[in-house]
């Protein structure tokens, strides 16, 4: 069995962000308290798999993660030392970080508990949208907690980029990409906004307070993001995702690659890597009232068939720029997928969003602008 990952949900924030529908909420002391305790007993007490693997990677999420304290942490990670085999001498430890809310000290502290890489919510280097995303951040707090990551010894750091903003010009896009590619960060994620409904960003634009987001300038902000940091070095080695050689995300690849995964905390989603996938309680209160009571967190439970099992192999390692072996896909599913969906891949091939490469069939630049639409003929 291949190695699993370890998600921890840490579900609060400073402040809410106008675009977030994450389950998060405001920091507050006390229920921070006793929700890092309930994590503690959720990790402690699990039993959702007899043999679980060994854990080679372990994601901080969030939220903000770096709002806990250092001894919140270690209590944390000596549960999951406890309860897990973890391959010690090469385990990637991520913790989701925003500007401004980390110290020199604190980050100390993180990286003697072995936390040893860093994902960074930079979004934006232009303070007006920042602020219109209700973020509680300025850019030059960005470029201080930075420095503070770099001297604190933190030579693996991911910085989070927004394109497709209300407002946003190409122009200032390419500033935001020739700031963030001037600090030479070994990794980038780069997301499109999302406007969910419910948020207050969605209430703004409705009411014409803020202008729809431009669905087209987004995609030419991909292809420039594309374009600028492939020139500076970074491989694009997953739809929103580039780095450095060697610094792809251990943990991210795990999700689109089937392995195995243990989440915990309200949220969380587990996959055992074969044909179960499972998620715990979304609210914060009643997830630690659960633990509380011993009860289980988990929420829901799905098997998979064997037919969504191979849909998401190919739809989930269609991700990775590298592409998806088809004849491995056959050994594993025992069936050939270029039989059973011979129609849509040629259509695809035609339009030019597929390409193959021997047995790999890959996603082309302009297939990555429209994956949805390739992964839904695998669904
Ligand atoms: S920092 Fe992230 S998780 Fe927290 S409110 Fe903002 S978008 Fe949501």
């Amino acid at each position: 069995m291949s190695s699993a990952g370890i998600y921890i949900h840490i579900p609060f924030c400073r402040s809410r962000c106008s675009y977030c529908d994450f389950a998060t909420g405001i920091y507050e002391g006390t229920l921070a308290e006793r929700y890092v305790q309930a994590l503690v007993k959720e990790v402690l007490n699990w039993q959702d798999i007899e043999h679980p693997a060994a854990i080679d990677t372990i994601y901080f999420g969030g939220g903000t993660p770096s709002l806990l304290s250092a001894s919140q942490i270690e209590a944390i990670l000596v549960a999951i030392h406890t309860r897990f085999v973890v391959t010690e001498s090469d385990v990637e430890v991520t913790m989701e970080m925003n500007p401004g809310t980390v110290t020199p000290a604190l980050l100390g502290e993180f990286q003697r508990l072995g936390i040893n890489r860093a994902s960074f919510g930079a979004q934006t280097f232009d303070d007006r949208e920042l602020a219109r995303l209700g973020r509680s951040h300025t850019a030059q707090d960005t470029r201080q907690t930075f420095r503070y990551l770099r001297d604190a010894g933190f030579s693996n750091v991911s910085f989070d980029l927004i394109a497709g903003l209300p407002g946003q010009t190409l122009d200032g896009w390419e500033r935001n990409l020739d700031e963030s590619l001037a600090l030479r960060p070994e990794h980038l994620s780069f997301y499109l906004l999302e406007v969910h409904e419910g948020t207050p960003l969605a209430e703004h634009i409705r009411r014409g307070m803020q202008p729809q987001p431009d669905d087209d300038l987004a995609a030419q902000m991909y292809e420039l993001m594309l374009d600028r940091a492939g020139s500076a070095g970074y491989e694009h080695y997953e739809i929103s995702n580039l780095c450095l050689p060697g610094f792809e995300s251990r943990h991210n690849t795990k999700y689109w690659m089937g392995a195995p995964y243990y989440g915990f905390g309200c949220s969380a989603h587990s996959y055992d890597g074969n044909l179960r996938r499972w998620s715990n309680e979304r609210d914060v209160a009643r997830y630690v009232d659960l633990i509380q009571r011993d009860a289980s967190p988990v929420v829901e439970r799905i098997e998979l068939s064997q037919h969504q099992a191979r849909a998401e192999a190919l739809f989930l390692g269609l991700r990775m720029m590298q592409g998806v072996d088809l004849r491995q896909h056959h050994l594993q599913f025992g069936a050939d997928v270029r039989e059973s969906h011979e129609a849509e891949l040629a259509r695809f091939s035609d339009a030019g969003l597929i390409e193959y490469d021997g047995d790999l069939i890959k996603l082309t630049r302009s297939g990555t602008l429209l994956s949805n639409e390739v992964f839904s003929a695998f669904v």
